[in-house]
């Protein structure tokens, strides 16, 4: 948590071509049938889930080994220094002022760089600096640091979530959890290369990001930071987003290293509260919440940062066998774990699992914490020095952690080219990532409902646009866009559409009237505690109706304002009252409502989107997102998007898509059974499934299995379909999930077109994790489903 008082201190898509699984009935390689249209201009199609994993997990250049640079400067480093290289320290421990007037205090420089040897800075509180400015701090910290007898460059981070962060006029990309919606990973990638790009444009070599939790608990206000609730979708898209940062060459100036975050388990407390406790035996934590940290430590990822909360009564930052048994020596991680914000002092303050800082240090060190996340004094170089003097915390663990720190240094190229280029400020919101942006935001869009083809609507009709987020660019992005909360009106760019504006642009000013109805403001202070941080007012209700009376279509677009971590904390999942009364007085007019979703968690709206015509999704489109949702919604973009959780129906009934069959079939009750399930949305196409077929009906413990379907879309559009394909071990030892996603396959399908597509399944596929914590796979039936087709294999 940070409270206020500790902040106050080529080619457009990948080729695919290479290793396409899915080929046409005809044998043609289908990714010739792929035509880039007008509309589509970045869009590439993804193949086969597994294939795109194995791709991208290999697609990196040879490693270059600098072992003996790094033992050579660690035999020079005298135990104060090498404890500086393991201090991170936060940019106001420097300077201080806001904007232009932000300047570095000499002094402080001299007293972090020069006497204390830090080896690592982070982020910027609440401002966004330009280009300019970024580089002009970078380089002042880079040369206090090449004034030091080693020379050893400042490694810098931000939290480049969904765009690069605290930098003005950077591009921002949907959100995670809509990028999970568009289950198109060439299309994450190519989104992170830009933030990259972005990132080390302001002289930033390292990005906190991607964050790898898995979204199972929608109360937890991080929800929409994550790829949503399945392992597998989640790692797809979480290893695209290290290798677009990381790219082939992480030395380069298009790259920056990536943070693998939470470490983990960190989404799926008990209460659904940031930073508190969760249970997770380990076999569930290996079964659901380690493979995207499996999927992106072999993709390479250079750091980790560390779960802030406590499984099972051991606070992430003590967990040894997390961070050193599972994380080193099964996964062969290689790169350096940060603590998270304050956590050492969190071990004394928050969990009580040390009496004092001194034994906080030791234990967190000991476990496998590399470099603190201080950040805000200078206790813990002080206390680590102290702790390997008297011999508690030995040498050999100090120069293990320094090591790995300078091997990410090394990597990055920061001891040969520490300073920013000027070059590359220009890099900044470039027309080509806008664009990507924009792509990203059409395809997460997710049409829930649509009955009677409400959408898309003619151009010609008279819309009333209401609603608290249909003119908010704060809702669109939610946290990590520009400062922390995303909440600083003034930094987000004058000439992006908000969804109002969008439509405006649609149907003309004479047909369209916006009345807000209702508004989302901050609490002030209010991420100092835990109280939440929007609050909801109406604003003018009455005349909402009034002018819905007037219109031949609402477009009623409902949903949250920004938040992250606790101050994000809030008591229900239900709308706020006044965005209740709204939608209610709307409904009551009898006008077909169009209900449009800006949110980062799924909030409570059943009532609502029951009385609804259509419901859209939005997410947290990121900048372009008012221009997404006008065009799906006026049919210029056929969506696309697919829901990446269970949008639960009340609060009370958070269930997730692979509970165990049971559930799903006793569970009719209209309280209980999800509102939207897990994978679903509509398209203004038809999609019809055949001839599922597996290529045998008994396979031993040796054996792989080929899976084919024929997809054809069956409507008058072109489309994009996915295809999901989900295993389904019908009797287990432990209770077995109903189904489990194993791959998918985003395809582009015109009008009338057919496709085969087929899938290889590996032993792998069919296992789980049993008590003993191990993988196991047990004879017996199972079941393949696709598109509603089932077929069934035995397993000897
Ligand atoms: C968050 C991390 C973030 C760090 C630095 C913490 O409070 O939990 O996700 O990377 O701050 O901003």
């Amino acid at each position: 948590m940070k409270t206020l008082a500790l902040l106050l201190a080529t080619t457009l898509f990948f080729n695919f071509a290479n290793f396409v699984h899915v080929v046409a009935k005809s044998g043609s390689p289908l990714i010739n049938n792929y035509q880039q249209r007008t509309d589509e201009p970045v869009s590439a199609e993804t193949t086969d889930s597994d294939v795109f994993l194995q791709q991208t997990t290999r697609a990196r250049g040879p490693e270059r080994d600098n072992s003996q640079r790094i033992e050579a400067l660690l035999r020079q480093m005298t135990l104060e220094e090498k404890v500086g290289q393991m201090t991170q320290l936060t940019l106001e421990m420097l300077a201080g002022g806001k904007d232009q007037a932000f300047q570095i205090d000499p002094a402080k420089l001299e007293k972090a760089i020069a006497r204390y040897g830090v080896g690592s800075i982070l982020n910027v509180y609440d401002q966004a600096f330009t280009v300019d400015k970024w580089q002009d701090v970078i380089r002042q910290i880079q040369e206090a640091a090449n004034k030091t007898r080693l020379k050893i460059p400042i490694i810098y981070g931000i939290d480049s979530i969904h765009g690069a962060t605290y930098i003005q006029g950077s591009t921002l990309f949907p959100q995670e959890i809509g990028m999970a919606a568009t289950w198109n990973p060439e299309l994450m990638k190519r989104a992170s290369e830009f933030t990259a790009i972005e990132t080390r444009a302001a002289g930033i070599p390292w990005s906190f990001s991607p964050v790898l939790d898995i979204g199972r608990n929608p109360v937890w206000p991080r929800f929409w930071e994550t790829f949503g609730e399945d392992p597998h979708l989640a790692t797809v898209l979480g290893v695209a987003f290290v290798r677009g940062l990381e790219g082939e060459d992480v030395s380069s100036q298009n790259h920056v290293a990536a943070s693998l975050k939470h470490y983990m388990g960190y989404s799926f407390p008990l209460n659904g509260r940031d930073r508190t406790p969760a249970w997770i035996p380990e076999h569930y934590l290996r079964q659901y919440f380690l493979p995207t940290f499996a999927g992106a430590v072999h993709a390479g990822a250079r750091t980790v940062m560390v779960n802030s909360a406590d499984i099972n009564g051991v606070p992430g930052h003590v967990n040894h066998r997390i961070l050193t048994e599972i994380l080193r020596n099964e996964l062969g991680f290689k790169g350096f774990v940060v603590s998270d914000w304050a956590d050492i002092k969190k071990l004394v303050t928050d969990w009580r699992v040390a009496a004092n800082e001194k034994d906080a240090t030791k234990m967190a060190i000991m476990a496998g914490i590399d470099m603190s996340m201080v950040p805000l004094d200078y206790s813990f170089a002080d206390i680590l020095i102290g702790l390997v003097k008297e011999g508690a915390v030995p040498q050999s663990r100090i120069d293990e952690a320094v090591r790995r720190i300078l091997r990410v240094k090394f990597e990055l190229g920061l001891f040969e080219k520490p300073m920013p280029d000027p070059a590359l400020k220009s890099r900044i919101g470039s027309a080509e990532a806008r664009q990507t942006s924009l792509q990203a935001a059409r395809e997460s869009m997710t049409l829930l409902k649509n009955e009677n083809n409400t959408l898309p609507l003619s151009k010609n009709r008279k819309v009333l646009v209401t609603g608290p987020t249909a003119d908010s660019l704060i809702s669109l992005n939610n946290g990590w866009s520009y400062v922390w909360q995303g909440s600083e009106e003034s930094l987000y760019p004058k000439d992006r559409l908000t969804i109002r504006r969008a439509i405006e642009a649609k149907v003309g000013a004479a047909n369209m009237t916006f009345v807000p109805g209702t508004k989302i403001s901050r609490r002030p202070g209010s991420s100092s505690n835990s109280t939440p941080t929007n609050i909801e007012s109406e604003v003018d209700i009455n005349a909402a109706v009034a002018a819905a009376k007037e219109a031949d279509v609402v477009v009623l677009c409902l949903g949250e304002g920004s938040y992250t971590e606790t101050p994000g904390n809030m008591p229900d999942l239900y709308l706020g009252e006044p965005q209740q009364k709204l939608a209610a007085a709307i409904a009551a007019t009898g006008k077909p409502v169009v209900l449009v979703l800006v949110e980062g968690r799924p909030r409570i709206v059943s009532s609502i989107a029951d009385a609804a015509r259509a419901v859209l999704l939005a997410y947290n489109p990121g900048h372009e997102g008012g221009q997404a949702v006008a065009d799906v919604i006026f049919g210029d973009f056929n969506p696309s998007g697919r829901l990446p959780f269970t949008y639960p129906r009340s609060p009370n009934a958070l269930l997730m898509y692979d509970r165990p069959a049971f559930e799903t079939e006793s569970f009719d009750n209209a309280g209980i059974k999800p509102l939207f399930e897990f994978g679903s949305g509509l398209s203004y196409t038809t999609y019809s499934y055949k001839d599922l077929q597996l290529d045998k009906k008994t396979i031993t413990k040796q054996d792989e299995i080929v899976v084919s379907v024929t997809v054809t879309n069956s409507g008058s559009r072109a489309g994009k379909e996915v295809v999901q394909l989900y295993v389904t071990d019908l009797v287990a030892s432990l209770t077995p999930a109903g189904k489990r996603l194993k791959r998918f396959a985003k395809i582009h399908l015109e009008p009338g077109q057919s496709r085969t597509l087929s899938f290889r399944l590996r032993q792998e596929d069919l296992a789980f994790v049993d008590t003993n914590n191990k993988s196991v796979v047990e004879p017996g039936e199972f079941e393949i489903s696709i598109g509603g087709l089932k077929e069934k294999f035995t397993l000897r």
